[in-house]
């Protein structure tokens, strides 16, 4: 039947996706590599702030969201800022076990035969010309409390010794209660490689710093998120609509998906489920994926300021302008005025550099 959607991809907007159209009981198949019980166990937190959650979704998400927060944190040594923007967590297990209604719709494998619609939401692929984003944390119970209330989406420890070829790090922290918390280690690197036993090394040295006790281990995760420093074209499913990242709906500076699905989500369901031609199904998620320009340029100034403490000043005088600031970053969606503040004062490696690296910006 030429309307049934075929979702290749079980992961974060294959689902959402999926969920969406059940809501509009549009026909579909969800497809993934691996099994039902595989996708559910994966160790992977998903987090966004409450300015990413478009207005006509909100209902309906929230039920989906396991943890909430009232506000935020940054601390980039000399400059702290919190402020009260909520944060929500979705968490892999029970985002599945809230979904297992899907379960009926899921087939283990590839598509066969003539297809309705295609969403080809196969995740992250290898991308030439980019930088990474590469992480490790551990859900921790600790043995006294860590003081934290609400995340701290960036710390940079200055005590942290530097490391070659990595261009800043910092720590992203989730607080579940007074003793429990995910403390990640996250680093930006020229290469998509992941070091694991170098970033466990990393996370217990600043578990060290902070005088983090550790009671328990209960989970941990790691990824290496490519971070490009132009505009490029995902391979994709012969005939296929792309989405989740592997539409480009991700933060190309945050590595970070969600805002740019649930910006994408209501349109191309709403699209699908009347039935729009494939050709302008792509140009609702092209839509939600555009104006990515400047942080391509901001990949190209993080990747070619190769020393550390260079790189982390580029954040230190860009979101010490402002809360709103750092909320219009990560939701990537700065304005003009935004892009001029940061070359305001002495930028901390050459724009010229950057500029004529070469490669598309969109
Ligand atoms: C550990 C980790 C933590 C992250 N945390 C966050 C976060 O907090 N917030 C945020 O916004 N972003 C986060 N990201 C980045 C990104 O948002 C997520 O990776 C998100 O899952 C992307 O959604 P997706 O549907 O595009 O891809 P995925 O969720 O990766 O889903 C892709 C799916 O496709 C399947 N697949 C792959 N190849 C095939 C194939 N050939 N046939 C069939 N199926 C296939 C995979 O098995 C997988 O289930 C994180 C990434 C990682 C790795």
């Amino acid at each position: 039947m030429r309307s049934t959607v075929h979702i290749v991809g079980a992961g974060l907007s294959g689902m959402l996706l999926a969920a969406r159209l059940r809501a509009k009981q549009v026909p579909l198949r969800i497809y993934d590599t691996r099994s039902w019980l595989a996708c559910q166990t994966d160790e992977r937190t998903w987090s966004f702030h409450h300015s990413d959650v478009p207005e006509a979704l909100s209902t309906w998400l929230m039920p989906l969201v396991s943890h909430t927060w009232p506000g935020q944190a940054v601390d980039l040594g000399a400059t702290k800022i919190s402020f009260r923007e909520p944060y929500y967590e979705i968490h892999c297990f029970d985002f599945y076990q809230k979904l297992s209604f899907l379960e009926e719709f899921f087939v283990q494998g590839s598509p066969e035969g003539d297809h309705g619609y295609l969403i080809d939401a196969r995740g992250a692929e290898l991308c030439h010309r980019a930088g990474a984003q590469k992480f490790f944390g551990q859900r921790l119970r600790l043995k006294h409390p860590h003081g934290l209330t609400v995340p701290m989406l960036m710390h940079i420890d200055p005590r942290m010794p530097t490391v070659p070829g990595i261009v800043m790090e910092f720590a992203y922290i989730l607080p579940f209660s007074s003793h429990e918390a995910l403390i990640e280690i996250t680093h930006y690197a020229q290469n998509a490689a992941l070091d694991l036993v170098l970033l466990q090394r990393r996370l217990a040295m600043y578990l060290a710093l902070g005088c983090y006790e550790v009671d328990e281990i209960l989970g941990q995760e790691s990824g290496s998120l490519p971070l490009p420093l132009t505009a490029w074209k995902p391979s994709l499913l012969p005939g296929s609509i792309g989405f989740g990242v592997r539409g480009r709906l991700f933060h190309p500076t945050t590595g970070y998906s969600t805002p740019y699905i649930l910006r994408a989500l209501e349109p191309l369901a709403e699209a699908l489920a009347k039935k729009q031609s494939s050709h302008a199904c792509r140009a609702v998620v092209r839509q939600a994926s555009s104006g990515r320009w400047f942080f391509y340029f901001l990949n190209r100034l993080l990747f070619l300021a190769t020393r550390h403490r260079e790189a982390d000043g580029i954040f230190r005088q860009f979101f010490s302008r402002s809360p709103v600031l750092i909320a219009r970053f990560y939701a990537g969606r700065l304005t003009f005025k935004d892009h001029i503040s940061m070359f305001v004062g002495r930028p901390p490696i050459s724009i010229v550099r950057a500029l004529f690296y070469g490669g598309r910006f969109w």
